[in-house]
């Protein structure tokens, strides 16, 4: 990208389609499927380009699950479908990452068993893959800092 360059094209060419305030992710999104549709488009920054909040955020694809604890069904599927598209529509962009989720007794297996089996169901046909539960030697294999008192295993 040439600053000046842009800057002459800007001062030079009167007639412009969409005039987009703000490049960071937003931003540059709109900018990006306008221009991919012929549009003449136009971004600026007062800052820089990805200089906001964008440039903290750490690049992971909102699957929405925090939000199945308070119930909120149509932002978790919501974004469960945005994931799935993203995914179907650009793997070149977004891939899959494992995580996994300690649990420490019980209770709290049973609430996270039962949780994200609903969750991986509320995906559908874009889910990923599918939650599953691992022993305690595998949940310390693979994260060996993890504090193996009172431990049960993980998903
Ligand atoms: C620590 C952290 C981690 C995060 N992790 C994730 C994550 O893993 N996944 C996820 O999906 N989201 C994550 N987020 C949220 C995500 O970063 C934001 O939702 C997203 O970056 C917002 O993008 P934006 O384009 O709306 O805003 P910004 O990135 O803030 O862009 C706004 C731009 O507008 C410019 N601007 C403002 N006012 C004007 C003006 N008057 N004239 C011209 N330009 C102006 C600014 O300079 C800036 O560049 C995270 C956020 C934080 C803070």
């Amino acid at each position: 990208m040439d600053r000046s360059k842009g800057l002459g094209r800007l001062a030079s060419e009167s007639l412009w389609d969409f005039l987009i305030i703000g490049g960071g992710a937003t931003g540059l999104g709109a900018a990006l499927d306008a221009a991919s549709r012929g549009h003449r488009v136009v971004l600026i920054d007062s800052l820089d380009f990805a200089s906001g909040t964008s440039s903290r955020s750490t690049k992971l694809v909102h699957g929405g699950v925090r939000y199945l604890k308070q119930g909120n069904l149509s932002l978790v599927r919501g974004a469960l479908r945005e994931r799935g598209l993203l995914l179907k529509n650009a793997p070149h962009l977004v891939k899959p990452l494992s995580f996994i989720i300690p649990s420490r007794h019980w209770p709290e297996r049973t609430y996270f068993a039962s949780g994200l089996k609903f969750y991986d169901w509320l995906a559908g046909g874009l889910g990923i893959h599918k939650t599953r539960s691992i022993s305690q030697s595998e949940a310390i294999a693979s994260i060996p800092c993890l504090k193996s008192e009172k431990l049960y295993g993980g998903f």
